[in-house]
Protein backbone atom coordinates (compact mmCIF):
# COMPACT_ATOMS: atom_id res chain seq x y z
CA UNK A 1 0.00 0.00 0.00
CA UNK A 2 1.03 3.68 -1.24
CA UNK A 3 0.94 6.08 1.72
CA UNK A 4 0.74 9.59 0.32
CA UNK A 5 0.54 12.60 2.85
CA UNK A 6 -1.56 15.31 1.33
CA UNK A 7 -0.04 18.24 3.34
CA UNK A 8 3.69 17.63 0.78
CA UNK A 9 4.74 19.93 -1.48
CA UNK A 10 1.81 22.00 -2.97
CA UNK A 11 -0.73 20.35 -0.61
CA UNK A 12 -3.72 19.89 -3.17
CA UNK A 13 -6.75 18.35 -4.66
CA UNK A 14 -4.20 17.37 -7.73
CA UNK A 15 -2.32 15.14 -5.34
CA UNK A 16 -5.62 13.16 -5.08
CA UNK A 17 -6.74 13.17 -8.92
CA UNK A 18 -3.21 11.81 -10.02
CA UNK A 19 -3.19 8.91 -7.28
CA UNK A 20 -6.52 7.90 -8.44
CA UNK A 21 -5.31 7.97 -11.93
CA UNK A 22 -1.75 6.22 -11.61
CA UNK A 23 -3.81 3.62 -8.57
CA UNK A 24 -6.11 2.17 -11.21
CA UNK A 25 -2.87 2.43 -14.18
CA UNK A 26 -1.13 0.39 -12.48
CA UNK A 27 -2.97 -1.72 -9.92
CA UNK A 28 -1.47 -0.57 -7.16
CA UNK A 29 -3.75 0.71 -3.19
CA UNK A 30 -3.14 3.78 -1.94
CA UNK A 31 -4.33 5.74 1.43
CA UNK A 32 -3.94 9.83 1.37
CA UNK A 33 -3.63 11.27 4.63
CA UNK A 34 -3.92 14.95 5.26
CA UNK A 35 -5.68 15.16 2.08
CA UNK A 36 -5.58 19.22 0.32
CA UNK A 37 -3.55 20.07 4.28
CA UNK A 38 -2.35 23.24 2.57
CA UNK A 39 -5.43 24.06 1.58
CA UNK A 40 -7.57 26.87 3.71
CA UNK A 41 -10.39 24.81 4.15
CA UNK A 42 -8.11 21.49 4.06
CA UNK A 43 -10.00 17.98 3.31
CA UNK A 44 -11.86 17.01 0.54
CA UNK A 45 -14.70 19.37 -1.31
CA UNK A 46 -17.26 17.64 -3.30
CA UNK A 47 -15.81 17.73 -6.54
CA UNK A 48 -12.54 15.59 -5.31
CA UNK A 49 -15.28 13.86 -3.70
CA UNK A 50 -17.23 13.00 -7.36
CA UNK A 51 -13.69 12.72 -9.24
CA UNK A 52 -13.00 9.88 -6.31
CA UNK A 53 -16.43 8.04 -6.52
CA UNK A 54 -16.06 8.62 -10.19
CA UNK A 55 -12.49 6.55 -10.49
CA UNK A 56 -14.39 3.78 -8.54
CA UNK A 57 -17.27 3.28 -10.74
CA UNK A 58 -14.99 3.21 -13.73
CA UNK A 59 -12.41 1.24 -11.85
CA UNK A 60 -14.32 -1.20 -9.77
CA UNK A 61 -12.42 0.16 -7.15
CA UNK A 62 -13.15 0.90 -3.52
CA UNK A 63 -12.51 3.71 -1.49
CA UNK A 64 -12.84 3.96 2.42
CA UNK A 65 -13.58 7.57 4.15
CA UNK A 66 -14.98 8.95 1.43
CA UNK A 67 -16.96 11.85 2.52
CA UNK A 68 -16.72 15.86 2.06
CA UNK A 69 -14.48 17.35 4.84
CA UNK A 70 -12.58 13.80 5.01
CA UNK A 71 -8.84 13.66 5.30
CA UNK A 72 -7.60 10.27 5.09
CA UNK A 73 -9.34 7.72 1.91
CA UNK A 74 -8.26 4.31 1.34
CA UNK A 75 -8.10 3.31 -2.74
CA UNK A 76 -8.10 -0.29 -3.94
CA UNK A 77 -8.26 -0.13 -7.56
CA UNK A 78 -10.14 -2.87 -9.82
CA UNK A 79 -10.18 -3.40 -13.25
CA UNK A 80 -11.02 -0.61 -15.78
CA UNK A 81 -14.40 -0.69 -17.47
CA UNK A 82 -14.54 1.66 -20.62
CA UNK A 83 -17.36 2.67 -21.65
CA UNK A 84 -20.47 5.61 -21.49
CA UNK A 85 -20.29 7.55 -18.24
CA UNK A 86 -22.08 10.64 -16.94
CA UNK A 87 -20.70 12.04 -13.70
CA UNK A 88 -22.39 15.63 -12.03
CA UNK A 89 -20.73 17.27 -9.37
CA UNK A 90 -23.28 18.34 -7.65
CA UNK A 91 -22.06 21.69 -6.82
CA UNK A 92 -20.39 24.05 -10.00
CA UNK A 93 -17.17 21.80 -8.86
CA UNK A 94 -15.00 21.68 -12.22
CA UNK A 95 -15.19 19.04 -14.99
CA UNK A 96 -12.23 19.26 -15.95
CA UNK A 97 -10.38 18.52 -12.74
CA UNK A 98 -12.85 15.41 -12.78
CA UNK A 99 -11.74 14.68 -16.30
CA UNK A 100 -8.23 14.85 -15.16
CA UNK A 101 -8.65 12.51 -12.92
CA UNK A 102 -10.70 9.59 -15.39
CA UNK A 103 -8.77 10.43 -18.60
CA UNK A 104 -5.03 8.77 -18.55
CA UNK A 105 -6.89 5.24 -17.33
CA UNK A 106 -9.57 5.48 -20.20
CA UNK A 107 -6.68 6.28 -22.85
CA UNK A 108 -4.96 2.93 -21.83
CA UNK A 109 -8.07 1.09 -21.75
CA UNK A 110 -8.74 -1.59 -24.73
CA UNK A 111 -11.87 0.00 -25.72
CA UNK A 112 -13.17 3.75 -26.48
CA UNK A 113 -15.00 5.40 -23.79
CA UNK A 114 -17.34 8.83 -23.68
CA UNK A 115 -17.60 10.83 -20.42
CA UNK A 116 -20.45 13.16 -19.78
CA UNK A 117 -19.44 15.35 -17.31
CA UNK A 118 -21.61 17.90 -15.36
CA UNK A 119 -20.89 21.04 -13.58
CA UNK A 120 -18.52 24.07 -13.45
CA UNK A 121 -16.56 24.83 -17.21
CA UNK A 122 -15.10 27.60 -16.24
CA UNK A 123 -13.92 27.52 -12.69
CA UNK A 124 -11.02 29.60 -10.62
CA UNK A 125 -7.93 27.43 -10.33
CA UNK A 126 -9.11 24.76 -12.74
CA UNK A 127 -8.43 23.91 -16.62
CA UNK A 128 -10.92 26.14 -18.34
CA UNK A 129 -12.83 24.07 -21.16
CA UNK A 130 -10.92 26.07 -23.99
CA UNK A 131 -7.71 25.05 -22.12
CA UNK A 132 -8.18 21.34 -22.14
CA UNK A 133 -9.75 21.37 -26.16
CA UNK A 134 -7.10 23.37 -26.86
CA UNK A 135 -4.02 23.24 -24.77
CA UNK A 136 -3.87 19.86 -23.51
CA UNK A 137 -5.79 17.40 -25.84
CA UNK A 138 -3.25 18.09 -28.68
CA UNK A 139 -0.64 16.88 -26.95
CA UNK A 140 -2.37 14.31 -25.71
CA UNK A 141 -3.48 12.96 -29.15
CA UNK A 142 0.25 13.44 -30.59
CA UNK A 143 0.98 10.57 -28.13
CA UNK A 144 -1.31 7.99 -29.84
CA UNK A 145 -4.90 8.26 -28.47
CA UNK A 146 -7.36 10.42 -30.31
CA UNK A 147 -9.53 12.57 -27.52
CA UNK A 148 -11.74 15.00 -28.41
CA UNK A 149 -14.31 17.18 -25.94
CA UNK A 150 -17.25 19.17 -26.74
CA UNK A 151 -18.54 21.93 -24.53
CA UNK A 152 -22.19 21.84 -24.53
CA UNK A 153 -23.45 24.34 -21.83
CA UNK A 154 -20.65 27.00 -20.12
CA UNK A 155 -21.10 26.65 -16.31
CA UNK A 156 -19.77 29.27 -13.84
CA UNK A 157 -19.03 29.54 -10.52
CA UNK A 158 -21.37 29.24 -8.41
CA UNK A 159 -24.07 28.02 -10.08
CA UNK A 160 -22.87 25.48 -12.28
CA UNK A 161 -25.07 23.69 -14.54
CA UNK A 162 -22.35 23.08 -17.34
CA UNK A 163 -21.65 20.14 -19.44
CA UNK A 164 -18.43 18.70 -21.70
CA UNK A 165 -18.91 15.44 -23.63
CA UNK A 166 -15.56 13.96 -24.20
CA UNK A 167 -14.99 10.98 -26.69
CA UNK A 168 -11.86 8.42 -26.21
CA UNK A 169 -10.22 6.72 -28.29
CA UNK A 170 -7.24 4.73 -26.73
CA UNK A 171 -3.83 4.23 -27.66
CA UNK A 172 -0.67 3.24 -26.22
CA UNK A 173 1.20 6.27 -25.29
CA UNK A 174 4.61 7.02 -27.42
CA UNK A 175 7.00 9.11 -26.35
CA UNK A 176 7.34 12.59 -28.13
CA UNK A 177 9.46 15.69 -27.97
CA UNK A 178 8.06 19.05 -27.85
CA UNK A 179 10.62 21.36 -27.63
CA UNK A 180 9.93 24.32 -29.93
CA UNK A 181 6.74 26.04 -30.14
CA UNK A 182 7.23 27.38 -33.48
CA UNK A 183 5.93 30.23 -35.18
CA UNK A 184 3.25 32.30 -33.63
CA UNK A 185 -0.10 32.09 -36.21
CA UNK A 186 -2.85 33.73 -34.39
CA UNK A 187 -3.46 35.46 -31.21
CA UNK A 188 -6.96 36.67 -29.75
CA UNK A 189 -8.59 37.66 -26.54
CA UNK A 190 -12.23 36.73 -25.86
CA UNK A 191 -14.26 38.73 -22.84
CA UNK A 192 -17.35 36.13 -21.79
CA UNK A 193 -20.33 37.59 -20.15
CA UNK A 194 -23.56 35.44 -19.08
CA UNK A 195 -25.82 37.55 -17.02
CA UNK A 196 -23.77 40.54 -16.59
CA UNK A 197 -23.20 44.25 -17.78
CA UNK A 198 -21.74 43.62 -20.77
CA UNK A 199 -20.27 47.00 -19.71
CA UNK A 200 -17.46 44.30 -17.48
CA UNK A 201 -16.21 42.75 -21.04
CA UNK A 202 -15.84 45.93 -22.82
CA UNK A 203 -13.41 47.27 -19.80
CA UNK A 204 -11.66 44.17 -19.91
CA UNK A 205 -11.09 44.48 -23.52
CA UNK A 206 -9.99 47.96 -23.38
CA UNK A 207 -7.56 47.19 -20.43
CA UNK A 208 -5.95 43.95 -22.55
CA UNK A 209 -5.66 46.27 -25.69
CA UNK A 210 -3.80 48.65 -22.80
CA UNK A 211 -1.46 45.81 -22.00
CA UNK A 212 -1.30 43.74 -25.59
CA UNK A 213 -0.13 45.47 -28.88
CA UNK A 214 -2.05 42.75 -30.86
CA UNK A 215 -4.21 43.81 -33.57
CA UNK A 216 -7.64 45.23 -32.91
CA UNK A 217 -9.76 42.31 -34.56
CA UNK A 218 -7.98 40.07 -31.93
CA UNK A 219 -10.12 41.46 -29.35
CA UNK A 220 -13.49 39.70 -28.97
CA UNK A 221 -16.51 40.50 -26.33
CA UNK A 222 -19.01 37.38 -26.73
CA UNK A 223 -21.93 37.53 -24.91
CA UNK A 224 -23.36 33.71 -23.47
CA UNK A 225 -27.11 32.92 -22.67
CA UNK A 226 -28.37 34.73 -19.75
CA UNK A 227 -29.25 31.94 -17.80
CA UNK A 228 -25.91 30.34 -18.45
CA UNK A 229 -24.48 32.88 -15.91
CA UNK A 230 -23.56 34.28 -13.79
CA UNK A 231 -19.85 34.63 -15.04
CA UNK A 232 -17.32 36.48 -16.88
CA UNK A 233 -14.21 34.87 -17.85
CA UNK A 234 -11.49 36.34 -20.38
CA UNK A 235 -9.28 34.03 -22.40
CA UNK A 236 -6.36 35.05 -23.99
CA UNK A 237 -5.12 33.06 -26.50
CA UNK A 238 -1.60 32.52 -28.69
CA UNK A 239 -1.60 29.79 -31.31
CA UNK A 240 1.55 28.20 -32.33
CA UNK A 241 2.91 26.02 -35.24
CA UNK A 242 2.99 23.40 -32.03
CA UNK A 243 1.26 24.54 -29.52
CA UNK A 244 -1.74 26.60 -28.17
CA UNK A 245 -1.31 28.68 -24.71
CA UNK A 246 -4.43 30.01 -23.35
CA UNK A 247 -3.95 32.30 -20.43
CA UNK A 248 -7.41 33.17 -18.20
CA UNK A 249 -8.75 35.93 -15.85
CA UNK A 250 -11.57 34.67 -14.14
CA UNK A 251 -13.98 38.07 -13.08
CA UNK A 252 -14.57 37.91 -9.30
CA UNK A 253 -16.87 40.16 -7.08
CA UNK A 254 -14.77 42.68 -5.87
CA UNK A 255 -12.33 42.83 -7.95
CA UNK A 256 -12.25 45.46 -11.13
CA UNK A 257 -12.93 44.06 -14.69
CA UNK A 258 -9.88 46.00 -15.23
CA UNK A 259 -7.35 44.08 -13.04
CA UNK A 260 -9.05 40.60 -14.17
CA UNK A 261 -7.45 41.63 -18.03
CA UNK A 262 -4.04 43.12 -16.62
CA UNK A 263 -2.92 40.42 -14.47
CA UNK A 264 -4.21 37.51 -17.61
CA UNK A 265 -2.34 39.77 -20.24
CA UNK A 266 0.40 40.22 -17.90
CA UNK A 267 1.12 36.34 -17.83
CA UNK A 268 0.52 35.80 -21.45
CA UNK A 269 3.47 38.42 -22.36
CA UNK A 270 5.96 36.42 -19.56
CA UNK A 271 4.72 33.43 -21.72
CA UNK A 272 5.63 35.06 -25.09
CA UNK A 273 9.05 36.39 -23.47
CA UNK A 274 10.01 32.97 -22.73
CA UNK A 275 11.01 30.35 -24.83
CA UNK A 276 9.32 27.63 -23.53
CA UNK A 277 6.45 25.57 -25.06
CA UNK A 278 4.71 24.56 -22.05
CA UNK A 279 3.18 27.01 -19.71
CA UNK A 280 2.90 27.12 -16.09
CA UNK A 281 -0.65 25.12 -16.18
CA UNK A 282 0.06 22.59 -19.02
CA UNK A 283 3.36 21.78 -17.12
CA UNK A 284 2.26 20.38 -14.57
CA UNK A 285 -0.72 18.81 -16.76
CA UNK A 286 1.90 16.96 -19.35
CA UNK A 287 3.74 15.48 -16.30
CA UNK A 288 1.34 11.96 -16.37
CA UNK A 289 1.27 11.61 -19.95
CA UNK A 290 4.51 11.61 -20.16
CA UNK A 291 5.70 9.46 -17.58
CA UNK A 292 3.10 7.36 -18.48
CA UNK A 293 4.67 7.00 -22.28
CA UNK A 294 7.78 6.37 -20.70
CA UNK A 295 9.88 9.48 -21.50
CA UNK A 296 9.89 12.26 -24.33
CA UNK A 297 10.76 15.55 -23.55
CA UNK A 298 9.37 18.83 -22.99
CA UNK A 299 10.08 22.45 -22.30
CA UNK A 300 8.46 25.00 -19.94
CA UNK A 301 8.84 28.03 -17.57
CA UNK A 302 10.09 28.07 -14.02
CA UNK A 303 9.47 24.39 -12.89
CA UNK A 304 5.88 24.87 -10.28
CA UNK A 305 5.01 23.88 -6.59
CA UNK A 306 1.88 21.53 -8.23
CA UNK A 307 4.59 20.11 -10.92
CA UNK A 308 7.25 19.14 -8.56
CA UNK A 309 4.67 17.32 -6.21
CA UNK A 310 3.21 15.40 -9.31
CA UNK A 311 6.71 14.35 -10.02
CA UNK A 312 6.97 12.80 -6.27
CA UNK A 313 3.35 10.97 -7.02
CA UNK A 314 3.77 9.91 -10.23
CA UNK A 315 7.41 8.42 -8.81
CA UNK A 316 5.66 6.87 -6.11
CA UNK A 317 2.99 4.57 -8.46
CA UNK A 318 5.77 4.14 -11.44
CA UNK A 319 9.38 4.79 -10.72
CA UNK A 320 9.91 7.55 -13.01
CA UNK A 321 11.12 10.39 -12.22
CA UNK A 322 11.21 13.79 -14.04
CA UNK A 323 13.88 16.36 -14.02
CA UNK A 324 13.98 19.83 -14.33
CA UNK A 325 17.23 21.22 -16.31
CA UNK A 326 18.02 24.21 -16.89
CA UNK A 327 18.37 25.77 -20.30
CA UNK A 328 20.94 28.73 -21.62
CA UNK A 329 17.54 30.52 -23.36
CA UNK A 330 16.24 30.33 -19.71
CA UNK A 331 13.48 27.50 -20.18
CA UNK A 332 13.87 24.26 -18.48
CA UNK A 333 14.14 20.94 -20.51
CA UNK A 334 12.00 18.37 -18.62
CA UNK A 335 13.46 14.24 -19.29
CA UNK A 336 12.48 11.49 -17.28
CA UNK A 337 14.95 9.31 -15.33
P1 LIG B 1 -5.15 21.75 -7.47
O1 LIG B 1 -4.85 23.18 -7.16
O2 LIG B 1 -4.22 20.81 -6.78
O3 LIG B 1 -6.59 21.41 -7.33
O4 LIG B 1 -4.83 21.56 -9.07
C1 LIG B 1 -5.32 22.46 -10.02
C2 LIG B 1 -5.10 21.97 -11.45
O5 LIG B 1 -5.77 22.88 -12.33
C3 LIG B 1 -3.67 21.89 -11.91
O6 LIG B 1 -3.50 20.78 -12.78
C4 LIG B 1 -3.48 23.21 -12.70
O7 LIG B 1 -2.54 23.09 -13.76
C5 LIG B 1 -4.86 23.41 -13.27
N1 LIG B 1 -5.18 24.85 -13.47
C6 LIG B 1 -5.41 25.77 -12.49
N2 LIG B 1 -5.67 27.00 -13.03
C7 LIG B 1 -5.59 26.86 -14.38
C8 LIG B 1 -5.74 27.75 -15.49
N3 LIG B 1 -6.02 29.04 -15.31
N4 LIG B 1 -5.57 27.26 -16.74
C9 LIG B 1 -5.28 25.95 -16.92
N5 LIG B 1 -5.14 25.04 -15.92
C10 LIG B 1 -5.29 25.48 -14.66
Amino acid sequence: MIIIDGSEGEGGGQVVRNACALSLITGQPFRIINARGKREKPGLMRQHVTAVEAACALGNATCEGLAVGASEIAFTPGKVVPGEYRFAVGTAGSTGLVLQTLLMPLVLADLPSRLVLEGGTHNMLAPPFEFIAKTFLPILNRMGPKVEARLVRHGFYPRGGGRIEVDITPAPLIPIECVERGTLRECSVTAFVAGLPFDIADREILAARKALDWPEESFVVRQLPEDQGPGNIVLIEAVFDDVTEIVSGFGQLGVPAEAVARKAAGRMAGYLESAAFAGPYLQDQLLLPFALAGGGAFTTVKPSQHSLTARDVIERFIGRRAVFMDQPDGAHRVEWR
